[in-house]
């Protein structure tokens, strides 16, 4: 699975470049949907209780009717989209849950091989949703991901603090 601080940081980012001024403290204090669905694996259906289309289409949705609520639903669906849509490049999801059973999968790779070759990969489709996905094993972060989180948090904490004293 992706690291915790991809499913962060990629989000934060792309809602940083979006959002309107409004709307960034929505943005900081949503962050946490973006993990959100990994909670599914204490369910026994990690990858597809949580990780599929229909919350985020159902959360735009209410974003989409609700003016006054618009921007929070908005950033809620698209901080559980980027996480559904990382862990589909990172070995798939069920997207169709409980619909259809198969996992959607991309893979789009480049590798340096042992003979220095450039190694790429890609392929997308549908694979069995065997048992091995059905909890969410492996790191949450590892070194490269809790640096990258430092690096970036720390930025966001200089922006939050510039920010603050220019109120
Ligand atoms: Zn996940």
């Amino acid at each position: 699975m992706p690291d915790w601080p991809i499913h962060l940081i990629v989000p934060l980012l792309a809602l940083l470049i979006v959002s309107r001024k409004e709307n960034l403290k929505y943005v900081f204090l949503l962050l946490p949907l973006a993990l959100l669905p990994d909670f599914d694996t204490f369910a026994v259906q990690h990858r597809a209780l949580f990780h599929n289309i229909f919350i985020p289409l159902i959360l735009a949705l209410f974003g989409l009717l609700s003016r006054k609520y618009r921007a929070i639903f908005l950033i809620a669906s698209v901080y559980i989209a980027s996480h559904v849509l990382l862990d589909m490049f990172a070995g798939g999801v069920v997207l169709f849950y409980p619909i259809y059973n198969g996992m959607a999968f991309v893979d789009a790779s480049l590798m340096m091989s042992q003979t220095n070759n450039l190694l790429w990969t890609f392929d997308y489709g549908f694979r069995p949703y065997a048992a091995g996905w059905k909890t969410a094993y492996g790191y949450i972060s590892d070194s490269t991901g809790t640096g990258a989180m430092v690096f970036v948090l720390t930025a966001c904490v200089c922006v939050a603090y510039r920010r603050w004293r220019e109120v």
